[in-house]
């Protein structure tokens, strides 16, 4: 057991501070001191929960539902951090989409995180194999009518041309 264990069962198991002490014989102030110091690993762990629970109730979702929060994070966590289809870095989006700062908006204040999405979106399940993170312009642009081949081949060039360009247009200074 160490920190980011102890982080993981916590939070995507429930398991109590006192069930963790028990198991695993480590003092409760211990855990308090690995919860303080885990910021980052505790961020990471909350942004997949954040997406595991935003979709926990679609029926598309039951294959990730089922086995749970914790295997959820283990496939999340492990997806880098850009667009599988054009290679936007996600800090990239954050600057481009920034409600005061950025010079791209959407309605419902999409565009600044990547957004988990189906490779071939007529099979309906998000699965480890179907899924992977894209921004928004490209899952919007893909839709389900788009296979995965024509947009790459046809579409996520020019998309991360486009976004590289309103980056470059931006102060970044
Ligand atoms: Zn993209």
């Amino acid at each position: 057991m160490d920190q980011t264990e102890f982080l993981i069962q916590h939070l995507t198991e429930g398991k109590s501070y006192e069930e963790i002490s028990r198991a695993n014989d480590i003092p409760r102030t211990k855990l308090t001191e690995w919860w303080e110091t885990g910021i980052d690993i505790r961020a990471r762990i909350k942004r997949s929960n954040d997406a595991f629970n935003s979709r926990v109730n679609n029926t598309d979702f039951a294959f990730f539902k089922e086995k749970g929060k914790r295997f959820f994070f283990e496939w999340y966590d492990k997806q880098e951090r850009k667009c599988a289809y054009c290679g936007i870095e996600e800090w990239k989006l954050e600057k481009l989409f920034d409600f005061e700062k950025g010079i791209l908006d959407t309605k419902r204040g999409r565009g600044r995180k990547l957004e988990l999405e189906r490779r071939d979106a007529k099979t309906n399940q998000y699965t480890p194999d179907n899924s992977l993170l894209a921004c928004y312009l490209c899952n919007n642009h893909k839709s389900d009518l788009i296979s995965e081949d024509d947009h790459i081949k046809y579409f996520a060039k020019p998309i991360r041309e486009y976004l590289e360009e309103k980056y470059s247009q931006m102060d970044n200074g």
